[in-house]
């Protein structure tokens, strides 16, 4: 009988912990998103489009701030947060991504789990409609971390993720962009007897506009999320940093959750997202100071264009970035934010 008391005693406290631990706290459930860093200023946009993003960047938002509301995990939020803006054809992530030189649309995504370190991303896919979805489910449903082109589709059929034809990335905006990307390349080619490097033809193409978010959940759990096309007129096989964890992706509960939007090459080499988690880790730096140190100060010094949003356990944001503009917003207490130009 004595025993049986005693079991039920360790019972009940070991519930109470259990349950005190879990115990959600609403107050800081945060939300931050970016559309794309580059060359975005008042003076080549439109009222019409201006409106058009900024409307966008409130629904995603709203949408991962609601499943945050609703008690759900920031991993959850990351996710119904870029299937907004994957769905949308504004960003290059998704339906509007950005086109190959052979004329495809190859995209990259990656998703990570603040608690667990756990993560899952995908490179050089054509038929998945949500790569994010996809990244999921490498790092849910398998044994990696990465897995690429035919191989992640393949993953991606048998998990139940939504493929569709390559033909529904397809936007004129974006064709667009890449031929007049091509039809600049072909002078530069023609004017130096075609010895032009395709790196400076490929940067002044300026076309970023990948798509990241961040969140803090109400049981203090970070997560990250980054979805891209690439950039405009990339190469056969390319794959930038949005899929790379450590480059344009990261989430550590103990320091922050990174999602970076840019030109990859440099974000790669920098090891932006994780450099910044380091700086808070063993600096003891804040976020917004971590932040800036890589992208005002060590990017910048290396020539990489581009921009981040970071996210700490106290629900803190940082959203700099070295380029004309970047699409932004965070949502805490219920109110969005949205900015897109420097000032
Ligand atoms: N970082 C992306 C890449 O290099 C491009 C972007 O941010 O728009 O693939």
């Amino acid at each position: 009988m004595k025993k049986s008391l005693y079991f039920l005693c360790l019972f009940l406290l070991a519930g109470f912990t259990g349950l005190a631990q879990t115990k959600p706290d609403y107050n800081k459930i945060t939300l931050a998103i970016h559309g794309g860093a580059g060359t975005i200023t008042r003076a080549n946009m439109t009222p019409e489009k201006e409106k058009a993003y900024r409307a966008k960047l409130e629904e995603a938002l709203k949408t991962g701030y609601a499943v945050l509301e609703k008690g759900g995990s920031s991993l959850d939020a990351v996710e119904a947060t870029i299937h907004v803006m994957e769905d949308s054809p504004l960003f290059n992530a998704g339906k509007g991504a950005v086109f190959t030189n052979e004329g495809k649309n190859e995209m990259d995504a990656a998703i990570m789990d603040g608690k667990t370190l756990n993560a899952g991303s995908v490179a050089s896919v054509t038929t998945i409609k949500n790569p994010i979805t996809a990244a999921r489910a490498v790092m849910e449903k398998s044994e990696h971390v990465m897995m690429i082109g035919d191989g992640a589709e393949k993953f991606a059929k048998l998990h139940g993720v939504e493929l569709v034809d390559p033909s529904y990335f397809y936007t004129e905006t974006r064709f667009n962009q890449l031929q007049q990307i091509r039809d600049k390349e072909k002078t530069q080619l023609d004017h130096d007897g075609g010895t032009s490097s395709n790196e400076n033809i490929f940067v002044e193409g300026k076309k970023f506009g990948t798509v990241g978010a961040v969140a803090l959940d109400a049981y203090g759990n970070l997560a990250a999320a980054t979805s891209t096309g690439g950039m405009t007129n990339k190469r056969y096989g390319r794959v930038g940093d949005a899929p790379i964890i450590g480059a344009g992706t990261y989430a550590d509960n103990n320091s922050c959750a990174v999602s970076a939007t840019g030109h990859g090459e440099y974000f790669i080499r920098a090891v932006v997202a994780h450099d910044i988690a380091s700086l808070m880790k063993y600096k003891g730096y804040s976020v917004k100071k971590a932040a800036e140190e890589v992208v005002l100060r060590k990017l910048v010094d290396f020539g990489g264009e581009g921009g981040v949003i970071a996210l700490d356990r106290n629900g803190n944001v940082a959203m700099p970035f070295n380029s004309a503009g970047m699409y932004r917003g965070y949502i805490k207490n219920g109110k969005p934010q949205v900015s897109i130009y420097k000032d």
